[in-house]
């Protein structure tokens, strides 16, 4: 199979095709019809398995359906409709730089937030208005602590590697987090959980934050 006879819509099929992306990994094949489907999904994926891609073509392809009319350009408070949470700057920043590529003529702008490095730079970007967010849950704490970032309009949150997050501490931070996704006037939301190993910590997060769920193991 390919990339084609998915239904991601032109513009994103475009921008994989310039990735030269041609045949989807096996956790794209599986994991991009479920999300597409909207059902929550907890996948089994180690580093190097095209993950990054996995979840960020169904949100992509989401926000590019729903098109929603009247966005804020920017502003002091930023109101991202899709939240990516990952262990570490680097990872960070690498998911950072394919979802760029990957909304690419597309109008949805992607900021990255991540501990460790200035505020001034993220807090200039997240102003200039954001559809997809990628951040470290300590950062992500500190700027909704300081009123910079409202996860009311979130629609799409994607965990990436889940068991390091809990391994380095965040559990607290991804709880308080979620918890935030969960007040009124929060609409619905679609929640893609990725982990390389599934302990029954990581069992227990997924019946936390997601719905009723598709597993899956590739
Ligand atoms: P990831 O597991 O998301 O870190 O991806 C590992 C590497 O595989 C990255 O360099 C991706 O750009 C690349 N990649 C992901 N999906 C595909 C694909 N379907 N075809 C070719 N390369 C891919």
């Amino acid at each position: 199979s390919t990339f084609a006879e998915i239904d991601l819509g032109q513009i994103l099929n475009e921008n994989i095709r310039r990735c030269k992306y041609v045949k989807p990994t096996p956790v794209q094949r599986h994991a991009i019809p479920i999300s597409l489907s909207g059902r929550d999904l907890m996948a089994c994926a180690q580093t190097g398995s095209g993950k990054t891609a996995a979840f960020c073509f169904p949100i992509i392809a989401g926000i590019m359906r729903s098109s929603p009319p009247g966005r804020p350009r920017g502003g002091r408070k930023a109101f991202p409709l899709a939240l990516i949470l990952s262990p570490t700057r680097e990872l960070s920043s690498q998911i950072h730089d394919e979802a760029k590529k990957f909304s690419f003529q597309t109008g949805i702008r992607v900021v990255v937030t991540y501990g460790g490095a200035p505020v001034h730079n993220q807090l200039r970007d997240l102003e200039r208005g954001v559809e997809i967010l990628v951040a470290t849950p300590g950062r992500l704490v500190d700027l909704l602590e300081r009123g910079r970032i409202s996860l009311s309009a979130i629609r799409y949150l994607a965990l990436d590697e889940a068991d390091r997050m809990l391994d380095m501490g965040f559990e607290p931070q991804m709880r308080k987090i979620v918890e935030q996704m969960d007040m009124p006037p929060a609409g619905q939301r679609q929640t893609m959980l990725f982990s390389a190993t599934f302990p029954r910590e990581i069992q227990r997060l997924a019946s936390d934050f997601l719905g009723n769920y598709i597993f899956l193991a590739v």
